[in-house]
């Protein structure tokens, strides 16, 4: 293919069963020769192709041995670069990959930037934009239902839909320039009628996957979620509830001035992502201690905040004070504390939070928490969604392609309308599948291309 061969380790740092060398292009074969010594002698270009062949990494400068290991040597096209791949699987820990892939740089490999062997595979043919981000999205997917959508978009089920609609939109185009070429045969009003036609499925269609994207967008990247309420209503108790109950994925943070610890639990599929635990944990009080504005910073970050007032107490000024920052956020009410002497109940929260869910537990005993799991579900995914079949938007960037793509047909639309020239229209026609045609990569620019695989992982 004319391009540098690319090596990197794929397998994630620290101690392991095996480690991960991986080398791709042209001179894959070649570097692997030279530092591969397997126990028959035989050479690694003859044996069988995909065959993982026992032997030793050797320094060829000494004859030293650097580690003991399988070689597997994958002929392009059919790899997942669609060049020639050689890995070698060493053992795992940092020492014996660096050491390997030290070696293979020092024979003529460059070191992979992050996420070059996906982007060859986009940039060979093999996939397209949509999936190789979708490949990105598998690596970092922090449930199984996250993961799943993942699976269908590198699939291409998202890719499929967005052909389907440009497909009709090239219809809609041969229509225009039959118009435009032919206008004497009165093509025209014909043209007109097609397009509206057309135009209005297309705009369907757009409108249908965008539906599916906030409940892409919480899959991706978990539904932020705040827990309000003033001291010793039962916040850490909820927290430790839920965490207890179900799986807690934890992730660092790096770079954060703070150690914030993002922590994803896996409510019936719906990525939770806790914001500010921390906070809730070290203290007692967090809308005193963290302030009115930093609540309400908390707010505008959250999706969602589930509030819980002390059912077994008198409202305060405290709670008041919370709710009136709730009152036109997406928020779940518990009353807690209902195995005490009940003081407030759902009646007394209505008439300061008209149109809120409102759940009655006790935390301490266990009541009412699947009902606010359920409530959580219906809130957030409307309808049943059946992930395994449906295509879910779950890409930020392609949300947007979308949004544009169906400001141009709307467009499209309106000036069809308003009796315009038929080649205005074409523009913005045009502009649509060219906004479709970036999900995919079939219009897109290296610009756009570069910056989406600076994101990925290196070795990928
Ligand atoms: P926070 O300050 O809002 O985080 O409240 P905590 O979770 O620390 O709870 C404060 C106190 O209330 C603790 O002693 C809890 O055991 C207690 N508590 C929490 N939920 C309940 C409940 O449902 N019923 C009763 N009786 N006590 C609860």
């Amino acid at each position: 293919m004319g391009e540098d061969t690319i090596a990197a380790i794929a397998t994630a740092p620290g101690e392991a069963g095996i480690g991960i060398v991986r080398i791709s292009g042209d001179k894959s074969i070649d570097i692997a020769e030279s530092i591969f010594k397997g126990k028959t002698e035989e050479k690694l270009s003859k044996v069988d192709e995909r065959k993982l062949v026992y032997g030793h990494i050797i320094d060829p400068k000494d004859q030293s041995k650097i580690d003991e290991v399988l070689t597997v040597y994958m002929k392009g096209p059919f790899t997942y670069t669609k060049e020639d791949i050689v890995e070698i699987n060493c053992h795992g820990g940092i020492i014996p990959v660096r050491r390997i892939l030290e070696l293979v740089l020092e024979k003529g490999a460059r070191m992979a930037e992050a996420g070059e062997f996906t982007k060859r595979a986009f940039l060979n043919g093999r996939i397209d934009l949509a999936q190789a981000e979708a490949v990105m999205d598998l690596i970092s997917a922090k449930t199984d239902t996250s993961f799943d959508v993942s699976l269908n978009q590198l699939e291409g089920s998202l890719s499929k839909e967005v052909k389907n609609i440009r497909d009709v939109i090239l219809e809609i185009i041969a229509h225009i320039e039959a118009s435009i070429d032919f206008p004497e045969d009165d093509i025209e009003n014909v043209a007109y009628d097609k397009i509206e036609q057309k135009g209005k499925k297309v705009l369907t269609k757009i409108d249908e996957l965008l539906k599916t994207s906030s409940t892409g967008k919480i899959l991706r990247e978990g539904l932020k979620t705040v827990i309000l309420g003033k001291p010793n209503v039962g916040k850490s108790s909820l927290l430790n509830s839920i965490l207890r109950e179900n799986r807690a994925i934890v992730t660092d943070v790096p770079g954060t001035t703070r150690d914030i610890i993002e922590e994803y639990v896996n409510v019936n599929g719906i990525p939770l992502k806790i914001i500010d635990t921390a906070g809730i944990r070290e203290t007692d009080d967090v809308v005193e201690k963290i302030g009115v504005n930093k609540a309400k910073n908390l707010l505008n970050e959250s999706d969602l905040a589930i509030v819980i007032f002390d059912g077994s107490r008198d409202l305060t000024d405290e709670d008041k004070e919370i709710m009136k920052l709730i009152k036109d956020r997406k928020a779940i009410i518990l009353i807690n504390k209902t195995d005490l002497e009940e003081k407030i109940n759902k009646r007394e929260i209505e008439k300061y939070l008209p149109n809120k869910e409102i759940i009655a537990t006790s935390i301490l005993k266990g009541s009412g928490l699947d009902i606010l799991e359920d409530t959580l579900k219906e809130m957030f995914f409307s309808g049943d969604i059946k992930i395994k079949d449906d295509v879910i938007v779950s890409n930020v960037r392609h949300k947007e392609l979308l949004n544009k793509a169906k400001q141009n047909i709307k467009e499209a639309l309106e000036s069809l309308n308003m009796g315009m020239p038929i080649d205005c229209i074409e523009v913005d026609i045009k502009d649509c599948w060219s906004n479709l045609g970036e999900i995919n990569g079939d219009t897109v620019s290296e610009d756009i291309i570069d910056k989406i695989f600076e994101d990925f992982c290196i070795g990928k």
